[in-house]
């Protein structure tokens, strides 16, 4: 096939994350990715400012998670996890049990963060069912959140911008606490925690679980709140033995400049949810991780068993890439390369706030966000970039870019440029 055969099958056939089938925005071919940059089919070459939503954290192609790759699918790309156990898994679980806070360490492999929320989720309701807590059916969360696709993760994703008004009367109705606040760094006050506490203590005995993204709420804004926050959330589900979920999908892996978001807060969630970033971006995979308390006291239920089983659960090719994946994190210079990229986004974004476009600059770990007054024209925006030689993708009011972790200073400068000069630019707003 042809590239413009291609584009033209692929228009009329073929569904994109959150487009229309009638009038779908322009798509670009990539022809092949490495390090940090796309290879376009027409031979332009982009900067990835995006690690293809918060995964490939190495850059792509890298030759060690490639090589882990070819060598487990020599042994066995994938055998059914039902009454079978294969070295890739366990190493992995492992892997996960050692560097997440302490107390997690049953895991749960799924295929899909959204998968891995549900699975999250499911543990928090049959934990309190084994205790013969019939009333406990509901989840606490904040505004702004997002946690997957599925409907029950659905139910619990920011309301105004999480299809909860379209699809009213087929979702869950779980309790919402404002976005958090402070913003991450600025003064705390206990007037932040007021409306969570009360929200809380009012229901109490129907709560099941406080799910949240920690510290760095993403897709549903990409705001980032003080650990304070998060601590007062861990102090009150202490206080009532409500779980805490912690959904790390996004943060996991030194996104956040910490290893997990949670260490930013110095707490350890009842339940974790890990994904994304696992196997650098390199394939499918997801992990639910909880305490003993969590996994032994739903065993010691009526049902005594997780319903949950995926196909292809702990698939031993993702399991291999991502143990792979975590020891070339490890044995890299990641928290400086972070920090570095922290600190070269916050300085090469500032001008951004003095344009009239501009609502808010920040920048935390390697996520750096230019939120905008009015909603960009992705079609025009996204082209922009293309033509300046970057990948980033913007969304709503949102104009973000986190970058591979390998990233050098004179690419990053493109992103951010180019990033500056687009907020600047009235046209490509809608
Ligand atoms: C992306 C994301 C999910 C969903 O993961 P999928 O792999 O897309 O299903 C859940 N929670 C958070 C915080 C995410 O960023």
């Amino acid at each position: 096939m042809q590239t413009k055969d291609i584009l033209e099958f692929d228009r009329t056939h073929i569904w994109h994350p959150y487009t229309s089938m009638i009038d779908p925005l322009p798509v670009y071919p990539v022809e092949r990715a490495e390090g940090v940059r796309l290879h376009l089919a027409d031979g332009r070459v982009l900067v990835d400012g995006m690690s293809s939503w918060w995964a490939a954290i190495h850059g792509y192609s890298h030759p060690v998670l490639v090589d882990a790759l070819a060598r487990q699918a020599q042994t066995m790309s994938h055998v059914m996890f039902g009454g079978i156990t294969h070295r890739p898994a366990v190493e992995l679980a492992s892997r996960l049990v050692r560097m997440t806070p302490a107390p997690l360490e049953r895991v749960f492999f799924s295929d899909s963060g959204s998968v891995a929320v549900e699975v999250a989720i499911k543990m928090a309701f049959q934990y309190w069912l084994s205790k013969g807590e019939r009333r406990r059916t509901k989840l606490l969360t904040v505004r702004g959140g997002y946690h997957g696709d599925t409907f029950e993760t659905m139910s619990v994703c920011d309301p105004e911008n999480g299809m909860h008004g379209m699809f009213s009367g087929v979702l869950p109705q779980h309790l919402f606490a404002p976005v958090p606040s402070p913003a991450f760094g600025d003064a705390w006050n206990d007037a932040h925690f007021e409306a969570f506490e009360t929200l809380l203590r009012a229901n109490e005995g129907d709560i099941a679980a406080v799910i949240l993204e920690p510290v760095v709420q993403g897709a549903g804004g990409m705001r980032f709140y003080s650990p304070e926050y998060l601590r007062r959330v861990r102090g009150l589900c202490d206080e009532t033995g409500i779980l805490l979920i912690a959904d790390e999908i996004a943060t996991g892996f030194g996104r956040t400049g910490t290893l997990f978001a949670c260490e930013h807060a110095g707490i350890a969630p009842d339940i974790m949810c890990v994904g994304k970033a696992l196997t650098g971006g390199m394939m499918t995979l997801a992990a639910t991780l909880a305490t003993a308390e969590v996994a032994e006291g739903i065993s010691r239920g009526e049902l005594s068993v997780l319903m949950h089983g995926p196909t292809f659960m702990a698939n031993p090719l993702a399991c291999a890439v991502a143990c792979a994946s975590i020891d070339l994190l490890e044995s890299s210079p990641w928290r400086e390369r972070v920090s570095a990229i922290e600190t070269q986004l916050r300085e090469e974004l500032a001008p951004c706030a003095d344009a009239d476009t501009v609502a808010d600059v920040r920048a935390l770990g390697a996520i750096g966000v230019v939120e905008t007054v009015r909603p960009v024209n992705m079609a025009a925006m996204q082209r922009f970039f293309v033509e300046r030689g970057v990948w980033v993708r913007p969304f709503g009011r949102l104009v973000y870019i986190m970058p591979p972790f390998v990233t050098e200073p004179d690419d990053l400068s493109l992103l951010t440029h180019a990033v500056r000069d687009a907020a600047r630019d009235p046209r490509l707003f809608s």
